[in-house]
């Protein structure tokens, strides 16, 4: 294993498990970046529908692609010079989002930018972080939950932004895009073999990061 790779730690998992919360707070407490893929993916879909781009048109998409540039500051997301943050978190994007994701052409022009940014070490979280982006990490997690307890995490963050939320139509959202997510032919949503299971369900935030902290400490 590289020196590097010992500074890498993957979470991956399904929507609303509490990964990027959990991974941003370990993050922090092991002073390392920390790297939301999701946003990444979130980021092009938002540019795909703005230039109505449909993820058949692989001309265009390629195009599109070849000029996307998206940059982090704190929690804030940047593509080009355009704060998107809130933007890539609207009902809109979670539903198209894993189209553009299961396409090859996105997936492999996203891998340079994800891995250009684990110099160093970092936390890093996604679907396929250990599986495909950082396969020799140092430390992987799966983190998971039931569907329900992840609607319900969905629900009340989007209750506490103050915006309306309908438990049902969440739940079915998270299940689709678990479905579509998992049942993709590149790069699809699994454990990785040397991946440790964790489920959330009936754990509160701080204790998953201390778990995740407990395992890093394991690391060396
Ligand atoms: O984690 P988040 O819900 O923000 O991810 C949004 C979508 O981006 C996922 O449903 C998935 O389709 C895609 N994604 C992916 N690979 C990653 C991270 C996210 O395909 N590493």
């Amino acid at each position: 294993m590289r020196v590097e790779d010992c500074r890498v730690i993957t979470l991956d998992g399904p929507a609303g498990a509490g990964k990027s919360t959990a991974a941003r707070e370990a993050a922090r407490r092991l002073g390392l970046p920390f790297l939301d893929t999701g946003a990444i993916y979130r980021a092009i879909t938002l540019v795909m529908l703005k230039e109505n781009i449909p993820a058949e048109d692989s001309l265009r998409l390629r195009d599109a692609l070849r000029g996307f540039s998206i940059s982090f500051a704190g929690d804030r997301v940047f593509v080009g010079e355009r704060d998107v943050t809130e933007e890539i978190r609207t009902l809109e994007i979670d539903a198209h989002v894993s189209s553009y994701a299961a396409l090859p052409v996105v997936r492999s022009a996203l891998l340079d930018i994800q891995r250009s940014q684990s110099v160093g070490g970092l936390v890093a979280e996604g679907r396929d972080m250990g599986t495909v982006v950082f396969p020799n990490a140092g430390l992987k997690i799966f983190l998971t939950a039931s569907p329900e307890s992840r609607a319900r995490r969905r629900y009340d963050e989007r209750v506490a932004r103050g915006e309306t939320a309908d438990y049902d139509e969440i739940l079915e959202a998270v299940n689709r895009r678990d479905r579509l997510d998992s049942e993709r032919a590149s790069a699809p949503l699994r454990q990785a073999q040397d991946a440790i299971l964790l489920d959330t369900t009936d754990m509160t935030f701080d204790q998953v990061v201390e778990r995740i902290l407990e395992y890093a400490g394991r690391m060396e």
